[in-house]
């Protein structure tokens, strides 16, 4: 009996070790750079480790022998925003509202992503990262809202990053309605572009009231992407958007124990 007891004691003490030794996901982040300096904003930063994440920031490379030896240490892709992406990556010629390109990230961000879904690993993109994920699995964006989009509605809000300034509606049965327990929410907005064409395999989740596309996903599930910055209210204090980071490190933490 003793015996017993003592066996169950050692069970006890063995389990929550056990369960504590099993490391969080690591979260890559991208990055934008400005002239030498790799940047990332912490509130994508932030989110992560709210989220329950390691975040590890992804220098800026065009090499596919370095993006590989970091997908090799992640367990799940963030992708950030930043710059409109050269529009002849999906193959149309530039607008004359063109903002400023990055030609190093653009290979950088569409490599990553590209090499990530490959191989499994989840991927969640805001704004340019969103957009990214489209162009990288072939599909396009409208280059310019205010000169393309009819009754468009104001996309590059004045108000903070923690605040809402227009609604969207979401696909009822889609992830992002399952996640956030809504079919229509208000978001902040700081884009001129948005997606287009949708990529082959992935579908329109919600959008702004003049129709302009606000969230992706892919059919597994696997890879999503909104245009509006969850991460702007995460850091914030509001934390309705929350579980959208709180999904990657779910989806992160399954693609680790297969690994
Ligand atoms: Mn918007």
């Amino acid at each position: 009996m003793k015996k017993l007891i003592f066996a169950a004691a050692v069970l006890m003490l063995l389990i929550p070790l056990g369960l504590s030794a099993q490391k969080k996901p690591v979260i890559g982040i991208s990055c934008s750079i400005d002239g030498s300096t790799v940047e990332v904003g912490m509130t994508y930063v932030v989110s992560v480790r709210k989220a329950g994440g390691v975040p590890f920031v992804i220098p800026l490379t065009t090499s596919e022998k370095e993006i590989d030896e970091y997908l090799d240490r992640i367990d799940g892709l963030l992708m950030t925003g930043g710059e409109d992406v050269s529009s002849l990556l999906f193959n149309q010629e530039p607008s004359l509202y063109q903002g400023e390109v990055v030609p190093n990230r653009d290979k950088y961000d569409l490599t990553i992503i590209r090499r990530a879904i490959k191989r499994g690993i989840p991927v969640f993109g805001i704004c340019r990262g969103e957009q990214c994920l489209n162009i990288a699995m072939g599909g396009d964006l409208i280059q310019d809202i205010p000169s393309t989009v009819p009754d468009a509605i104001q996309h590059r809000q004045n108000a903070p990053r923690g605040h809402a300034s227009h609604t969207i509606s979401i696909e009822k049965g889609s992830l992002l309605a399952k996640l956030l327990g809504t079919d229509s929410a208000a978001v902040n907005s700081f884009h001129h572009q948005a997606v287009g064409k949708v990529a082959p395999g992935y579908k329109v989740t919600a959008r702004a009231k003049d129709g302009v596309v606000e969230a992706i996903e892919s059919a597994d599930g696997k890879s999503f992407g909104v245009q509006f910055h969850p991460e702007g209210f995460v850091y914030s204090g509001s934390y309705e958007f929350l579980p959208l980071f709180e999904h990657l490190v779910k989806l992160a933490s399954e693609y680790s124990s297969r690994k």
